[in-house]
């Protein structure tokens, strides 16, 4: 079985997709982590984030074992993230990875942007995890906090805000619904209720 799930930053698609992934014996692919490792070797390479050669050649030698994922789970990496995403080479660069794990037995549940529109089209159920900006700043900034970090709700609100539009209005496989995902607002849901629903979700419309 193939499970996409999409949806924008800290949504809880991620927490969603782990606990799927364990709960049906698959294995789990953060996409999020390609986009961001790509922006770190950029940027640890002291190229401009707009420098689309260094990104593509950064994506076409990807070695996701290189990278702590601490260090790539952190602000300047998912912003980087979002700048390198929108160049339609990096994207080509990393389908080829994304579309072998998400075939590889005993199946998978892949999380991040594109997934149920362009990278596993056939998904078995696809499911598309939204919640109200405030909600996610406010878990981001948690997030934040718990690792150590100080940063203030506004800030990260006005970082959600940012990335949810470089996101959504980019040419190249920008995030959006795809026509048969299944929506699930966690908007007022905590951990346990969101998993809950999503794992209603696959019963109901898994196609075997
Ligand atoms: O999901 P996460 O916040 O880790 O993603 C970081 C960034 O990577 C996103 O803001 C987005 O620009 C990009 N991304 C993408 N396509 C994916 C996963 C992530 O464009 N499938």
């Amino acid at each position: 079985m193939i499970i996409a799930i999409d949806g924008p930053a800290a949504s809880g698609k991620g927490t969603i997709g782990k606990r799927l992934a364990a709960h049906y014996g698959l294995r789990h692919l953060d996409t999020g982590l390609l986009y961001r490792a790509v922006g770190k070797t950029v940027l640890d390479a002291g190229h401009k984030l707009d420098d689309r050669q260094a990104a593509i050649a950064a994506a076409q030698s990807l070695d996701l074992s290189r990278f702590d994922e601490a260090v790539l789970k952190g602000a300047e990496a998912g912003e980087a993230a979002s700048f390198v995403s929108a160049i339609p080479e990096v994207r080509a660069a990393l389908v080829g990875f994304q579309r072998s794990f998400a075939a590889s037995t005993p199946g998978a549940v892949l999380d991040g942007r594109d997934i149920g529109t362009v990278i596993c089209p056939d998904a078995d159920v696809k499911i598309f995890v939204t919640a109200a900006p405030d909600a996610r700043a406010q878990r981001r900034a948690a997030e934040y906090r718990a690792s150590g970090k100080t940063i203030d709700d506004a800030t990260v609100l006005a970082d959600i805000r940012k990335r949810d539009e470089r996101d959504s209005n980019r040419s190249a496989s920008p995030l959006k619904q795809a026509d048969d995902a299944h929506l699930l607002d966690t908007t007022d849901l905590n951990v346990e209720a969101a998993v809950a629903a999503a794992i209603a979700i696959v019963e109901k419309n898994r196609k075997r």
